[in-house]
């Protein structure tokens, strides 16, 4: 599961378990991205918080661990290289790539296509607010799902910190307090969104 994770929330977590579960998967590995083009809009917390705070919030839960592929090769994150290294790592492993219904939108404007439906499954699950659209997706490639709806988002997080509401039970307990501990999202720090 590919994300920005900053932070990394219920929302998350309860989409993975739910692919897990319907798919038999054998293990979720969530991947932090490196710098992601999709948000250069605003900063994006460093991504040693990001990667840490992803494991925080899977670190009991045997079925999930964290890969630093993306954090480590820097640089905005194409899911073609996530799937390629993630291939590399684990050349017997068959590979589901799962992503909100927001991100399956785009997954046609993405570049190379035919090598990623070749490297993985697709897997799209539902938010809240977020229409399915499986017309022009290959088929057989993608797979939609619905998640429990939770209408989590790490904007909403980081709006939350920044305004000084709380945020206990929309993120990991563990997650609050390191936020807490490293002072992100507040108003100048790399990560707060600037709609002050
Ligand atoms: P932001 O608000 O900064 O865009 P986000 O909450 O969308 O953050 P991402 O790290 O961008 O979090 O999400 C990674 C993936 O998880 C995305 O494909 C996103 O659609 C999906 N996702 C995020 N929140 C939920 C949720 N509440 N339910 C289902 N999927 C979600
Ligand atoms: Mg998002």
């Amino acid at each position: 599961m590919g994300g920005t994770f900053d932070p990394i929330h219920h929302g998350h977590l309860v989409a993975a378990s739910e692919v897990a579960g319907l798919f038999g998967l054998d293990e979720v590995v969530f991947v932090p991205t490196g710098q992601p083009w999709q948000k250069s809009d605003r900063g994006v917390s460093p991504a040693e918080d990001r990667y840490l705070m992803t494991v925080i919030a899977t670190a009991s839960n045997p079925r999930f661990s964290v890969s630093r592929v993306d954090v480590d090769r820097g640089g905005p994150t194409y899911t073609i290289d996530t799937l390629s290294d993630l291939h590399r790592l684990h050349p017997d492993a068959e590979l589901f790539f799962i992503t909100g219904a927001d991100a399956l939108a785009q997954i046609v404007g993405w570049r190379e296509t035919d090598k990623l439906f070749q490297l993985a499954h697709f897997v799209g699950v539902t938010r809240p607010g977020y229409q399915l659209a499986d017309a022009d997706l290959p088929r057989g490639a993608v797979s939609l799902v619905e998640v429990p709806a939770l209408a989590i988002s790490s904007t909403d997080c980081r709006d939350r910190v920044r305004r000084g509401r709380p945020v206990w039970y929309l993120v990991p307990d563990g997650v609050v307090q390191y936020i807490e501990k490293r002072g992100l999202y507040h108003p100048g720090t790399a990560g707060a969104d600037e709609l002050l």
